[in-house]
């Protein structure tokens, strides 16, 4: 047994009785402190299941949860369910008094023997969370992005060594979903915080991971850097959860002018460049999908639809001729 081992899945199962085999098999896991790991995968492919296990919220049917080397209590052997070491924030901002003012709903988790030492802290994990100004608010007048602010200063203020996260930013808007997330990696940062995220939200793994888990059907297909993955999945399941890309079969691939045996061609938006400056203009220009700083055009060629990534604005226009240089795909 490795002394270094943090938090440690040992060929964990479980599985919930019914028609279909559902749950998670066989998972080993060794997560890294003071990093965020992010558990990507389709609906309905054991994230949730795997972060309660990890928590001890359930027990494995076989294998074994190891937080520091001591295995993790399930919830029968257990008075309150969950490590003591861990906190978990799910969708559902539970737990919050929304009479309450945002303040007294995150001291009255410090105990009592300690005055100062409480409110200190309160302030500084409000700080941290970037809520302070709203202290004195009563957190039914809170906004989405505010209540899981609370939600998540309430999960950190007893300072616990891992933050597990299920889908927790579904209801934040966009914009204050970006802030929400720097603050987290800014705590990870700044306090040595283990977190645990479960996402399926590409954009959101790709800048906040520092590890990525790919699931599909309760088992670990892939693993490791963010960037690694995205560059270089070894499946077609992970370069479909991580980017809107296109998949070609290997006819269409063919007609395209890829020589290929493979089954499946993928080609990412980024990696084919339109131009109109060749004389072989054989793709039209179906759609232009204005993003802000880039667009995405939809070309075609026979019956074949590719998206294109496109940063020189205006440049085309539906049922223009171009010629599509494709730069770079992947074969599965
Ligand atoms: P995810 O979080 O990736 O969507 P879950 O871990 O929630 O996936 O679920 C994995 C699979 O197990 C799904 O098929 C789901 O329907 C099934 N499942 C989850 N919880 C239960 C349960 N308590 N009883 C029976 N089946 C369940
Ligand atoms: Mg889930």
């Amino acid at each position: 047994m490795s002394d270094m081992s943090f938090l440690q899945a040992l060929a964990v199962t479980k599985t919930y009785p019914g028609q279909r085999v559902a749950g998670v098999k066989r998972i080993s896991l060794n997560i890294k402190p003071n990093k965020i790991t992010a558990i990507i995968g389709e609906s309905g492919s054991g994230k949730s299941t795997l972060l309660r296990l990890l928590y001890g919220l359930l027990s494995p049917d076989e294998g074994r949860v190891q937080f520091k080397g001591e295995r993790i209590w399930g919830p029968e052997e257990k008075l309150i369910p969950g490590h003591d070491a861990m906190r978990m924030v799910t969708q559902d901002t539970d737990g919050l008094n929304v009479y309450a003012k945002v303040w007294d709903n995150i001291a009255v988790l410090m105990p009592n023997t300690d005055i100062a030492a409480k409110e200190e802290r309160t302030t500084q994990v409000l700080q941290q969370l970037n809520v302070l100004k709203l202290a004195d608010k009563q957190a039914i007048f809170l906004s989405g992005g505010e209540k899981q602010r609370v939600a998540i200063a309430r999960a950190l203020v007893t300072q616990p060594e891992v933050l597990l996260l299920d889908e927790p930013f579904n209801q934040v808007d966009t914009s204050f979903r970006e802030g929400l997330q720097q603050d987290i990696r800014q705590v990870v940062h700044d306090t040595g915080l283990t977190v645990i995220m479960v996402s399926h939200d590409p954009a959101e793994v790709l800048s906040m991971a520092d590890e990525l888990i790919v699931l599909k059907d309760g088992e670990v297909i892939e693993a490791g850097h963010p960037k690694e993955l995205y560059q270089n999945p070894q499946n077609l399941y992970t370069a479909k959860l991580l980017t809107n890309c296109n998949v070609l079969s290997q006819d269409e691939a063919r007609q395209c002018g890829i020589n290929t045996k493979a089954a499946d061609v993928v080609i990412y938006p980024e990696w084919a460049t339109p131009t109109n400056s060749w004389t072989r203009k054989d793709w039209t220009v179906k759609q232009v999908l204005f993003k802000g700083s880039y667009e995405d055009l939809l070309v075609t060629k026979d019956d074949i639809t590719l998206r294109l990534l496109n940063d020189e604005p205006d440049k085309y226009k539906a049922g223009d001729k171009v010629h599509v240089k494709i730069n770079r795909y992947l074969e599965f």
